[in-house]
């Protein structure tokens, strides 16, 4: 029987009696206050907001009345959720800051600023007596978190947990468009502070529920300015939410790795200040609500099992309780696969918390509307048995009472179960440090003889900030490690194997002696997994029964930072002789040597050109050959540099840890001039999140751009007068797209910071977001490049580049059957005198995410033959014996070609030659930078089939226009602060912009 039937008209009839002194909904425990007054009004409104009763609950139906606290209306002006009302972050503060000036249940917290600086905050909800506790409960949350402080003692970790209450934190709206959470949240803090029913009471005494309303501040602003434009212009189209937050949209929930925004930092933060059991991410995109945390496989490789069974734990109790109250369409599992730490969340998951997500229905807004789902929305399947409707009225309100509802569940399930929680926390804790001697690895080792220690510095200090302590070895050691090149088993997995099948020969040992000075990241620490986490490889089978992929399947961290990383297994690396390393680690970096010439090593890390724009009067120039001065060597495209007084190199090149020597004589070498490059990044007005990565890794290398859009361009038919680089990142889709923008049709579509929309504009802006870069825009950009601009494409971009005639004797393939589902891939360097591959090695791991398969002709258009390209026919003699013709003396059989690789181009034969119009001039032919490694060698990390498609196909090509250069990626060089190692490609291309040509040898066919 389904109780919320019989207590239905029961409410209707007793919503006016003021007092609620009733028990009907006593059931599940959750009885409501006996005596405590319910205000009246609000209640009402609450009703009717709910567009159908079973979208409410007895937890949410009613509101208690309090006669010195303010309710969310005292902002909103009407109910939380109500139509209508979308409140911008500083209202949701305003309330919270009300609610902890009236209550002493509520303490508000300034936890930092966003790119735009915007204040983020953190609530504290709970008892005065707890709240009054904070600082003696965090000393002991620290010791369940740092086991290793009471030694390992589960007696004393049981003492504590006794007297330790836990924390429970939410954070709402980091998706912009997704905008329910808010509000919820502001009448979550209410009823958290006020209500007297036994179990909210117990909720505020048992425990800490922390709140941050509002994750991505700089979007939700520019959401409800969309909103209030909608509002203010009824029946015309309003601007799509083209920016979130100042960089990326929708990514700023994949940052939980790389902590490039500054939203992941100070949730983070709060988390490692704080201690939490659980960090609870609301999102709004599925019907109704979607506890999607134990999702469906693969699971996460790194994290501890026990985390995994809490998932099961709290996520059904919420899915059954939930449907006890009748209310249709919350589910668990569904298509979420928990492979990824990138998530948000995923911060507790990693650091020995409890990651919680749930998705609920939103109308990316506040206003009421029918919505029809989709049948795979609304069937019944084996995890979702109260699907949602086909087809509903939905109100903002139906979303707040489904997110409350949920939460408050958790919260009472997290509460009464809090000592296992805490306890867990704990296990969970004690376990990370015991990972040497259980699962391994014993600690990842970071070689003091790495090329490269800027990259290397800048990966470690990733990991202090995801709380991991890092050690640095004072003498040289020597432990035991896998030997290299061994391949993984080359034999899949087989369902049944065969008894005769050998079993795979364990890889034999070497020994590796570290000098001293090396890094270490000991696996006895209580942060052990997120380093392990980041550090380690992944392997995802294409077999695997999940083919439907969430998102990235590898991302290892060393790989694509370009860093030496060694992940070591014995023991005995944890009793070298080491210290621990206090403050940020830091390459060692200023000036040595006498003279006023200084000479930088040019080794491919991220920051050399930041020294480049430092000193923006000093005159750079980069030698195009490997030399040796004073004993050191310095590699091809070492920076040597004049006119910059010596502080002033050694002040920047210290900040930067970059060596720099000084030298009375300038190198005999070869060299060419580096200027500083006016660079501008391109942005759509159709998707502007890829390329904020860009944007993002140019700004903290400090790169200055001016950033400029796809109109811009159209309008600018002299662009090399401002500009001589022009970028233009990936994620905008394809060509026509790029050039149409979005159809003209109905009114225009502003991006603008007006009265009404204080937030739109500032760094991007336009009367119209409709118009694409159009012919003449795109006749811009090719004159550009002609009269010597050089342009970057990576993935789209460069398949833009490609398909509109800027790249002559480049093609792409299609691909059938590649699955490089956001993977790390490996590349081999093919032309390393180019300018492009300056400072690099033989090899380069790289972010794939089905990249553009090139293929190279020395022929516009295409062409040219491969040899072997025909074989033989039917005829006389062996497979490789020519055929005879009889009756007449053999043939004289003509020249073959030479066999070439996948990654050039075919030969043209004499042949094709002759009156060859589209034979492309030697000087102008694409040069071939990179190509991907062999089919055997590809997969670095992740998941790869089909890979053989790409194998050895061109990587990055620097493909000369007239005067100009086109240089195409098929990988993507910045990805969500994940690839470094990668970036010195792009900021090689515009350190050494107008000598591209630097090293080329032509062909002289
Ligand atoms: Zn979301």
């Amino acid at each position: 029987m389904n109780l919320k039937r019989i207590s239905g008209p029961l409410l209707a009839s007793t919503l006016f009696l003021g007092v609620a002194a009733f028990t009907v909904h006593a059931q599940n425990g959750y009885a409501r206050a006996t005596g405590q007054p319910v205000d009246d009004e609000y209640t009402k409104k609450i009703a009717e907001y709910t567009t159908e009763k079973f979208f409410n609950s007895p937890l949410t139906d009613y509101l208690p009345a309090s006669p010195n606290v303010p309710t969310p209306k005292a902002v909103l002006g009407d109910v939380a959720g109500a139509p209508g009302k979308l409140p911008y972050a500083e209202d949701v503060y305003k309330y919270m800051r009300m609610l902890e000036k009236a209550s002493p249940r509520v303490k508000v917290f300034s936890i930092g600023t966003t790119e735009e600086g915007r204040e983020m905050i953190a609530v504290a909800v709970a008892s005065e007596t707890l709240l009054a506790k904070l600082e003696e409960n965090r000393a002991r949350l620290n010791k369940l978190a740092d086991p290793r402080t009471i030694n390992m003692d589960d007696a004393e970790a049981d003492r504590l947990v006794d007297q330790t209450f836990p924390i429970y934190y939410i954070t709402g709206t980091i998706h912009s468009p997704e905008t329910g959470a808010p509000t919820a949240l502001m009448e979550l803090a209410y009823r958290l502070a006020i209500d007297e029913s036994p179990y909210i009471k117990s909720i505020r005494d048992g425990m800490v529920t922390l709140i941050t309303p509002v994750v991505e501040v700089d979007g939700r602003n520019r959401m409800v300015d969309v909103y209030n434009w909608h509002l203010a212009h009824p029946g015309q189209n309003w601007p799509p939410l083209i920016y979130w937050g100042h960089y990326v949209a929708h990514d700023n929930n994949r940052d939980a790795m790389g902590l490039s925004l500054k939203l992941t930092r100070n949730i983070l933060n709060v988390y490692l200040n704080w201690k939490p059991q659980v960090l609870h991410d609301l999102h709004e995109s599925v019907p109704y609500l979607y506890d999607n945390t134990i999702g469906d496989g693969p699971y996460n490789a790194w994290v501890d099992p026990i985390l995994t069974d809490e998932w099961q734990l709290i996520g059904w109790k919420n899915v059954s309780e939930m449907t006890k109250f009748g209310m249709p369409g919350v589910f668990a599992h569904g298509t979420f696969d928990t492979w990824s730490p990138g998530y948000l969340m995923f911060v507790a998951a990693t650091h020995n918390g409890i990651s919680r997500l749930y998705e609920t229905f939103g109308n990316a807004g506040a206003d009421t509307l029918t919505r029809t789902l989709s049948p795979d929305e609304y069937q019944r399947t084996w995890y979702k048995q109260n699907p949602p409707l086909p087809r509903a009225r939905w109100s903002q309100r139906n979303n707040n009472n489904y997110e409350q509802t949920a939460l408050l569940i958790s919260l009472d399930y997290f509460n009464k179960n809090s000592k296992l929680f805490l306890k867990n926390f704990y296990l969970k804790s004690k376990r990370s440090i015991e990972k040497p001697k259980n699962e391994g690895p014993a600690a990842y080792v970071f070689p003091s003889d790495d090329p490269r220690a800027g990259n290397q510095a800048r990966l470690l200090r990733l990991l202090q900030a995801q709380g991991c302590e890092v050690h640095r070895a004072t003498a040289s050691f020597t432990v035991t490690i896998k030997k290299k090149g061994v391949a993984r088993p080359a034999s899949r997995a087989s369902a049944s194997p065969s008894p005769a099948a050998s079993p795979a020969k364990a890889p034999e040992p070497e020994s590796r002696t570290f000098p001293a000075g090396s890094y270490i990241v000991r696996m006895d620490q209580p942060y052990s997994r997120i380093a392990d986490a980041l550090l380690d490889h992944q392997y995802w089978s294409p077999r695997d029964p999940q083919q439907s992929i969430y998102d990235d399947t590898g991302w290892t961290f060393g790989e694509l930072g370009n860093v030496q990383v060694e992940r070591v297994t014995d023991i005995k690396a944890l009793s070298a002789a080491m210290e621990r390393v206090s403050g940020e680690v830091r390459s060692p970096g200023g000036v040595s040597g006498t003279g006023s010439i200084f000479i930088v090593n040019s080794n491919a890390e991220t920051n050399l050109i930041t020294l480049r724009y430092q000193l923006k009067q000093a005159a750079f120039e980069a030698a195009e050959e490997a030399f040796e001065v004073a004993g050191r060597k310095f590699n091809r495209g070492s920076f040597i540099i004049r006119n910059a007084s010596l502080d002033q190199v050694n002040r920047a090149t210290s900040e930067l840890g970059i060596p720099a020597l000084a030298v009375a004589q300038a190198p005999t070498v070869k060299t060419h001039p580096m200027k500083a490059a006016r660079i501008a990044i391109v942005h759509t007005w159709l998707s502007t999140q890829d390329e904020g990565w860009w944007r993002l890794a140019f700004d903290q290398m400090q790169v200055p751009f001016d950033y400029i859009s796809t109109q811009d361009v159209a309008k600018d038919a002299d662009l090399n007068k401002k500009y001589d680089v022009i970028v233009f990142g990936p994620g905008n889709g394809n060509v026509n797209g790029v050039i149409q923008g979005r159809p003209m049709y109905g009114n225009p579509i502003p991006w603008k910071k007006t009265e009404l929309t204080p937030n739109l504009g500032g760094f991007a802006s336009t009367d119209d977001m409709r118009p694409g870069l159009g012919y003449t825009g795109l006749m811009n950009l090719q004159n550009f490049v002609k009269n010597g601009g050089v342009f970057v494409g990576a993935d789209d971009s460069a398949s833009f580049a490609v398909a509109t005639g800027f790249t002559p004797g480049v093609s792409i393939q299609s691909s059938t059957r590649l699955r490089a589902i956001g993977d790390v891939l490996k590349t081999r360097m093919v032309d390393s005198a180019s300018p492009i591959a300056y400072g690099y090695g033989d090899t380069l791991s790289v972010y794939c995410f089905n990249g553009p398969i090139f293929n190279i002709s020395h022929v516009v258009g295409g062409g040219g033959r491969r040899a072997g390209s025909t074989q033989r026919t039917t005829g006389r003699g062996t497979a490789d014996d020519p055929d005879v013709v009889q009756g007449r003396p053999p043939a004289e059989m003509p020249e073959q070609p030479p066999s070439t690789e996948v990654w050039e181009a075919a030969p043209i034969m004499e042949e094709q030659r002759r009156n060859l119009v589209g034979l492309i001039p030697p000087n102008l032919r694409p040069r071939v930078i990179l190509r991907w490694g062999n089919a055997s060698e590809l997969l670095v990390s992740g998941l790869l089939d089909g890979g053989d498609e790409i194998a050895q196909h061109a990587a990055v090509i620097d493909s000369p226009l007239e005067r100009g250069h086109v240089i195409l990626f098929s990988m993507n060089p910045f990805w969500r602060g994940q690839t470094a190692g990668s970036y010195a490609l792009v900021f090689n291309t515009i350190l050494n912009f107008d000598n591209l040509n630097a090293g080329r040898k032509l062909d002289e066919k």
